[in-house]
């Protein structure tokens, strides 16, 4: 195996077959097949029949199937078999329903991939990492993953931090030279390795290495499925469900001695204990959980937010604070040159020639110093600088202004070296032979140019630059500012050619100013008014200046009278402490670093807010981990801020995070729904036996009756609950409290008293049984009212407010599905003279049916008028 770091490019190309041009399609495409896809192998998935076999590995089902095997013994083999086909379902419903979670969770997944940039058939294409093959050539720039092992080709200022692979968290030096002795892993300074990523400059790289031959698959060995890590929720739910067995568990086990005093029989006491075990502990409450919040985020991909951890949907439903990038988030990232400035006057740039010769030379050094490119009308690159492109092309097109395409004059100046431009210095420097001279343009934020400007470009000369001259370019910068356009200064200088890569953006000559306009986005006035309505800050966090950032906020509203616009440099005078304090009336932070982005997201969470925060750049990652919610943009944003992000836009819009949040509010309360729904119905049941077993009855129901409605009849309604149609009235409602349990003491109540009006019914029936037939059809018309009692009480569950006389009421199709497909294995028990010695039901007159049906509806309308008084007269909010 040749050490690819040894040799020097062209050895390295020549031995990969490639040229500088990476490959073509075709290339990739057999180079593929042959080796497969750039990915880690991951520990093997569990089969169908492996999940199928799990739901039966519940300590309840066991229990069961002991107790029908042991049934089956002492002749009972009919109720064994019931038993087993009826656990034999549920555990189908439980795979298919795992499955399809499933499904949607790792469709999510690959919506939020990686990505690289790869030469194909001499162009740059973006393709998932997966399909990178070697030979390829991939370009790299701050904020990229990389995505395989490879020889580096082209290099422009590259750093890369390798912490994965080496524990060094220093970011490296990366650099196209050869090495000619053996060196470890963190010194092959030639070389990108897999797993790290690009924290500055740019770069491209010769794929060497791909999949389970990197550096990072060769330690890796398999690749663990990530943990099925649990959301607070679910944590939350599953000790409520222990603590609720156990009580239960203690109920049923002293139900067993007395039935067991009462003469029972051993088996048919322990087998009714087991049922009601089975029927009163809510076990698919976390699973419920689950399958919601997998339906959720497959809405919100829809509606362009993708969830990266399942925990943020629930997140989201309490967010309090939105902290949002400006540019292209609130507004629309479509930049124009609006006006320009240079010897000393300013303009529009709208249908004017460009005749003065500074004007001309401002034109030209602002697309040297730019990365975009125009081709055949695709726009590559940061608006910004696309802006400049665009003004140049525009300039062409009047007539006398011809300065050459923007490729002739690229080509006539060319580059030799560059510094990139980042937001910590907000500047860009790039280095040209103009004329036989090495200059060295820099561009940048107009504050931080003049502070590094010592002379002036007019139009008779270079000049020493004046505190008058600092004043009239700030005056001109603050006047555009305060129309909202986005200003950037040019300046430039002349190096000697032996240190044109070791320029320092130092001791610079002023040229001029350039101002575009990019307009709000329209959604975004909308979008910050439905958060003041739902109780949540928005906030504008921006790198640029603190004017433009307030003219563009008042305009949308985030700016407010009696809010402050500062400046980041504000808060470094600030300890934590003090900072805490002052966030309160800020609503605009201008000129802020990545730094202050985290301690303004910790400012919030100390004062017990959930944060959502946005970021786009490799510097933001810290800050998006911070926050309760990191949303990345993903169009600008860089493949780290994805990673680190636990939701990402795929519109980059700031209205996108507000309808993420209403989604996660209304999958919160989907989920309460369906929580309230299972607990009331099982509380209905337990009433029921108790009040029986303390009136010297005969139990209500016989053990196949609890299984059969709670494995079969229930389940489907409280998934149904759980896709209950969205509503927008969540959003007027405040943010859920950070720490608030779903099982509030009003939330409990509501149980109870639903449970107690199911269990009335379903006694009602019993005795109308006992008048008028055996205990048999007593215990047929209890069974049967708590089946459909439950099934309707579907409906019930559907709202907190009385929804009876509501269109509200009929809007789940699923709900109504649920309803009628338990409704017809209802009466297919009741009514199938073969099934009826299975399911241990009497035989019922037409008027005992009817009964029963009367009693269930009966549930609705005094459920609904219990939930009037609740909202309207006690306002209690359940
Ligand atoms: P936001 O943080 O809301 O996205 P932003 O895009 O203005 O706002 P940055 O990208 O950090 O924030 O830019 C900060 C400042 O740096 C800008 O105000 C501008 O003056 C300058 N700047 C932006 N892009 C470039 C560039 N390509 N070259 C040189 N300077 C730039």
């Amino acid at each position: 195996m040749s050490e690819f770091y040894l040799k020097d490019k062209e050895e390295v190309l020549k031995e990969l077959g490639r040229g500088e041009q990476g490959l073509t399609s075709k290339e990739a495409e057999t180079l593929q097949k042959q080796k497969g896809y750039n990915e880690l192998v991951e520990k093997e998935k569990k089969s169908v029949i492996q999940i199928f076999l799990e739901q039966f590995a519940d300590f309840l089902v066991l229990i069961l199937i002991a107790a029908s095997v042991i049934s089956a013994f002492l002749g009972d083999v009919e109720s064994a078999l019931v038993i087993g086909i009826v656990i034999t379902i549920n555990a189908i419903l439980g795979t298919v329903q795992h499955q399809k979670a499933e499904k949607s969770l790792n469709s999510l997944k690959q919506l939020s991939a990686p990505n690289a940039k790869v030469l194909r058939n001499g162009d740059t294409v973006i393709l998932p990492s997966r399909e990178v093959v070697v030979g390829d050539v991939v370009l790299l720039e701050a904020g990229d993953y990389i995505c395989a092992d490879g020889r580096i080709i082209e290099n422009a200022s590259l750093k890369v931090n390798e912490s994965a692979l080496t524990g060094e968290s220093l970011a490296v030096d990366k650099q196209d030279i050869t090495i000619t002795k053996e060196v470890p892993l963190g010194d092959r300074i030639n070389m990108v390795y897999s797993g790290s990523f690009v924290t500055y400059g740019r770069a491209k790289f010769v794929v060497t290495d791909i999949g389970m031959d990197t550096e990072v698959g060769k330690i890796a060995t398999l690749l663990k499925n990530t943990a099925d890590r649990k959301t607070p929720l679910q944590i939350n739910l599953d000790q409520f469900g222990k603590k609720l067995s156990i009580v239960i568990l203690i109920v049923c086990a002293l139900l067993f001695v007395m039935s067991v005093i009462k003469g029972d029989s051993v088996i048919h006491a322990f087998m009714f204990a087991v049922a009601l075990a089975v029927a009163a502990i809510p076990e698919a409450l976390s699973s419920i959980v689950t399958i919601v919040l997998a339906f959720g985020t497959q809405k919100m991909a829809k509606e362009h937010a993708i969830i990266r951890q399942l925990q943020a949907v629930e997140g989201l439903g309490s967010v309090s604070v939105v902290c949002s990038d400006k540019t292209g988030t609130l507004t629309q990232n479509k930049m124009t040159v609006i006006d320009i400035f240079v010897n000393e006057t300013n303009k529009d740039v709208k249908n004017v020639l460009f005749d003065l010769e500074l004007e001309r030379k401002l034109l030209v050094y602002s697309v040297l110093c730019n990365d975009a490119s125009n081709v055949d009308g695709v726009k590559i690159g940061d608006p910004t600088e696309i802006a400049l492109v665009d003004l140049m092309e525009r300039g062409n097109s009047q007539g006398e202004n011809d300065f050459g395409s923007v490729t002739q004059v690229r080509e006539k100046y060319p580059r030799i070296c560059e510094i990139p431009f980042d937001s910590d210095r907000k500047l860009m420097t790039t280095v040209h032979q103009i004329d036989g001279k090495t200059i060295s343009i820099t561009k940048g934020a107009v504050d931080v140019i003049l502070e590094k400007a010592i002379s002036i470009e007019m139009k008779d000369g270079i000049r020493e630059i004046t505190s008058e001259d600092k004043e009239n370019i700030l005056e001109m910068n603050h006047t555009y500012s305060s129309e909202g356009l986005r200003v950037l200064a040019f300046a430039y200088q002349e190096v000697e050619e032996s240190k044109a890569c070791k320029v320092e953006e130092e001791n610079l000559i002023f040229l001029g100013l350039v101002s575009m306009m990019d307009p709000p986005r329209e959604e975004s006035k909308a979008a910050v008014e439905e958060c003041k309505m739902a109780g949540i800050r928005p906030i504008m966090i921006t790198g640029d200046h603190k004017i433009t950032a307030s003219a563009i906020a008042k305009q949308i509203g985030i700016l407010n009278d009696g809010d402050r616009a500062v400046e980041g440099a504000e808060i470094d005078k600030l300890s934590d402490q003090e900072l805490i304090n002052f966030v309160d009336d800020v609503s605009v932070y201008a000129r802020v670093s990545p730094e202050h982005k985290i301690r303004i997201v910790k400012a919030w969470q100390e004062k017990g807010n959930i944060v959502a925060m946005t970021g786009d750049g490799v510097n933001d990652a810290p800050a998006l981990k911070q926050a309760d919610i990191g949303v990345a943009m993903g169009i600008t944003g860089t493949e780290v801020a994805k990673d680190a992000a636990s939701m990402v836009l795929t519109d980059d819009n700031f209205a996108t995070i507000v309808k993420a949040v209403e989604n996660g509010r209304n999958v919160y309360s989907n989920i309460k729904k369906s929580i309230k729904f299972l607990l009331s119905g099982n509380t209905a049941a337990i009433i029921a036996v108790i009040y029986a077993s303390l009136a010297g009855l005969a139990v209500p129901f016989a053990p196949v009756h609890l299984l059969f409605i709670n494995l079969l009849t229930d389940s489907l309604p409280a998934i149904a609950l759980g896709l209950d149609p969205h509503s927008v009235d969540v959003m007027k409602e405040k943010p859920r409290p950070k720490n608030e349990s779903i099982l509030t003491k009003d939330f409990l109540l509501g149980i109870l008293s639903e449970g107690l009006i199911i269990s009335i019914m379903t006694m009602a029936a019993y005795y109308v049984g006992l008048k008028n037939g055996t205990t048999e059809t007593a215990r047929t018309m209890a069974f049967a009212t708590l089946c459909l009692s439950r099934l309707v009480h579907g409906f019930n569950s559907k709202s907190k407010k009385a929804i009876l006389f509501k269109k509200e009421i009929i809007n789940n199709k699923e709900l109504f599905g649920a309803f009628f497909i338990g409704f017809i294995l209802l009466n297919a028990v009741l009514l199938i003279p073969s099934l009826s010695g299975v399911f241990e039901v009497a035989p019922l007159t037409t008027q005992m049916l009817f009964t029963i049906y009367g009693l269930s509806i009966a549930n609705l309308f005094a459920i609904q008028a219990m939930k009037w008084v609740k909202v309207n007269i006690l306002k209690v909010d359940q």
